[in-house]
Order: structure tokens, then C-alpha cells, then sequence
């Protein structure tokens, strides 16, 4: 049996973790759960799987928290700071799943990755930000990383941990869905809405991710994962659009053979695939009948129309601190174009922007990587004063 620890279970992979939990109770015990701030939907979680421990973010949260829980279910309801790293490292559990989003997610990942328990990824930004010091962590721990990103996890299905990456592997193919503006003019794009850019095509998930899906710095934050995750060269990283999203990525061999992994736009589908690693277990979900697909196309990225895809191509093989500031400066401009503060165009402006300000840090540790974060922070905020009066 597997011991989890979920890490922003309220969250959309969280519930779906859970989800896939249901169809295969047996095999799973939940530990612990963590959530930043849903303490309703936290309760009725905690109601069905009987945690031993629930962390939320403040003391307000927990005391309200604990209070329906009472006589209810023995779970134990903590908040303070460093509630995370213990429901990540107790020697009881054998996985974790990351799912806390956006930068927030990297110290538990990072924890989790010393205390050598398997991390199921979903927290792409641990790769992006620390991932060589995480992945080191996890070879000395012998442990594992199993990406959830359902790119990363397709591309992890075909490699199998069998091949040579370095003399097999031709390269990875990352695909794209393209997001609601695949089809529009450059005009358009550049003034759309909040509204416009959260309604993606195909999936369904948070808003942040939903907004990067639309500017396509989703896209450049998983060249970047898997840069790190499989090692690759930046030369082997291909991006190609396919709007149908039911080829989630391939891998071209030296052969000329292309393997890929096909299914519904589900994130179900590699959330069972990570759980069960490496088993399969079901996903509650149904086959796709492939009769009903008419087309499956692909096309290359258009880097005009989506500038911020190229950033992740220059940032690649250069220091840790330019990946750095891509995430967190897209961040922060994505939460000011949600809060309707700038406009969709300016998130590529102001991440090219601290990009360019940018002077090369070289980043050992994790307490370094947490400090020039929040500096970068700190300068990103500072620059939406000075030019946007935020
Ligand atoms: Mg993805």
C-alpha cells in the first residue's frame, strides 16, 4: 500500500488526485492533506478519507477547520509554519504529491526530495527553479520523480527508464494545444480579456495555468521541465501545436520512430498513471473510441503570435537565476492581468523586461534560490509601480 501525503488536495489535480483514489482505495492511504485556503471543500475531504494530519495556511483556518472535524474524524489539523515539511518527510509516508501551484509549491517539492520520498510532480515550477538541486537530491535518496504534467508524464510512459536518453533518443516533442488564440490575429491577442484568455479549449484547470496556457508560457515553463527532468539538450526540445490535445507528447528515436501516448484531455489519466507507477490502475475515465477522431494535425509554434514560448528557449542552458525570473516575473504579471490591471500583451513585456535586467546569478543552494526569488519578486513589483502605477 502507498502512503500519500497530497499537497494542495482542493486545488483541480488535487481533486483529481483524490478522484483517482476512490476508484482504487485499497491501494492508497492518505496521510496527510494540505490546502492554502478552500476549508470547506478541506472538511469534506477530510470527512471521506480520514487523514491522520490536514495542514492549512492560517491559525483562523485551522481552529475553524478543527471545529467541524470534531468527534467527526481523528484528523489532526495543523498551520504553522513547517506543518508542510512535516507531513512531507514523516517516515510513515512513502509518496507526495506535489500539487501546490506555482512557485509556492518548491520548498515542500524540495523537501519531499530530501527526505527521499517518490514525488508525483505537478508542481512544474520546482523544475523550473530548482530543478537540478532537486533532482540531485532525489538520485543521492535513490528515489523517483514521476512527472504529473500530462506532457511530461506522456514522454515518461514512452521512455520507460529503459533507453539511453544521450544516444537513443533523437529528441523529445512537446505538444501544444495552442490555447483559446491559437486562431486569432496578433491584434486581437494582444487586447483580449480576462474572460477571453480563461477559456481554454480543451482543458479544464486554474486560472493562472489556464492564463499561461493562452500566452503560452505554459509551453515554456515545460520546455524547461523537461529540460532538467530528462536531461536533455536544448537542441532536443521540439514544441509542435495540436489543437486536439489527445497526443500529449512524443519521443523520436535515432531510428526515425516516433512513440507517443494518446487520451482524453483528462489530467485523471497521468495522475493514475503516477499513482499506480508501476502498476496501471484504473482512472474511473473510459477509452477514447478512435473512430470518432477525424483529424489529429499539427503545425509549428508561431513565436510572434506567443512570444513568451522563445523565452524559454533563451533562458535554457543558461544560470539558474534566468529561469528564475521567468517564472516568478510571470507570476506576478499574470496576477496583475487577472486582477484586470495591465493588459494581456504585457505579461510577454514585462517578463522580456526583468529578463533583460537580469544580471547572472550563480545559485547553489536552495537558501539562495529562495532569497534571489524574492528579490526578484521584489524588482518585479517595483517595475509594475514605476510603468503601471500598480
Ligand atoms: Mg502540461
Amino acid at each position: 500500500m502507498k502512503t500519500l501525503s497530497i499537497l494542495g488536495s482542493t486545488g483541480s489535480i488535487g481533486q483529481n488526485v483524490l478522484e483517482v483514489v476512490r476508484h482504487n482505495r485499497t491501494n492508497f492511504k492518505i496521510f496527510a492533506l494540505s490546502c492554502h485556503k478552500n476549508i470547506e471543500l478541506m472538511k469534506l475531504q477530510c470527512l471521506e478519507f480520514s487523514p491522520n494530519f490536514a495542514v492549512v495556511s492560517t491559525h483562523q483556518d485551522a481552529k475553524k477547520l478543527a471545529e467541524h472535524l470534531k468527534h467527526k474524524v481523528d484528523t489532526e489539523v495543523l498551520f504553522e509554519e513547517g506543518a508542510l515539511s512535516f507531513i512531507v518527510q514523516h517516515a510513515d509516508v512513502t509518496h507526495v504529491v506535489a500539487a501546490i501551484a506555482n512557485s509556492a509549491g518548491l520548498k515542500s517539492t524540495y523537501d519531499a526530495s530530501k527526505a527521499g520520498k517518490e514525488i508525483l510532480l505537478a508542481n512544474k515550477e520546482s523544475m523550473v527553479m530548482a530543478g537540478p538541486l532537486i533532482l540531485s537530491q532525489v538520485s543521492e535518496n535513490n528515489s523517483r520523480i514521476i512527472p504529473i504534467d500530462s506532457e511530461h508524464n506522456a514522454i515518461y510512459q514512452v521512455l520507460n527508464n529503459e533507453v539511453n536518453i544521450e544516444s537513443q533518443v533523437k529528441k523529445v516533442i512537446l505538444t501544444a494545444s495552442g490555447g483559446p488564440f491559437l486562431n486569432e490575429s496578433l491584434e486581437k491577442i494582444d487586447s483580449a480579456t480576462v474572460e477571453q484568455a480563461l477559456n481554454h479549449p480543451n482543458w479544464k484547470m486554474g486560472d493562472k495555468i489556464t492564463i499561461d496556457s493562452a500566452t503560452m508560457m505554459n509551453k515554456a515553463l515545460e520546455v524547461i521541465e523537461a529540460f532538467y527532468l530528462f536531461d536533455l539538450p536544448k537542441a532536443k526540445i521540439d514544441v509542435v501545436v495540436h489543437p486536439q490535445s489527445i497526443i500529449h507528447s512524443m519521443v523520436e528515436f535515432v531510428d526515425g520512430s516516433i512513440l507517443c501516448q494518446l487520451g482524453f484531455s483528462d489530467m485523471k489519466i497521468p495522475i493514475s498513471y503516477a499513482l499506480g507507477y508501476p502498476e496501471r490502475i484504473t482512472s474511473g475515465l473510459r477509452g477514447i473510441d478512435l473512430t470518432t477522431i477525424e483529424n489529429l494535425s499539427f503545425s509549428k509554434p508561431d513565436f510572434q503570435k506567443f512570444p513568451c514560448l522563445k523565452l524559454a528557449y533563451d533562458v535554457l542552458g543558461k544560470t539558474l537565476s534566468h529561469s528564475i525570473v521567468l517564472n516568478i516575473a510571470n507570476e506576478i504579471a499574470v496576477e496583475a492581468f487577472l486582477d484586470k490591471k495591465i493588459k494581456f500583451n504585457q505579461i510577454f513585456v514585462i517578463v522580456n523586461e526583468m529578463l533583460s535586467k537580469l544580471k547572472n546569478e550563480n545559485l547553489l543552494s536552495i537558501d539562495d534560490i529562495f532569497s534571489f526569488s524574492e528579490f526578484v519578486g521584489k524588482q518585479t513589483r517595483f517595475y509594475l509601480q514605476e510603468h503601471y502605477k500598480i
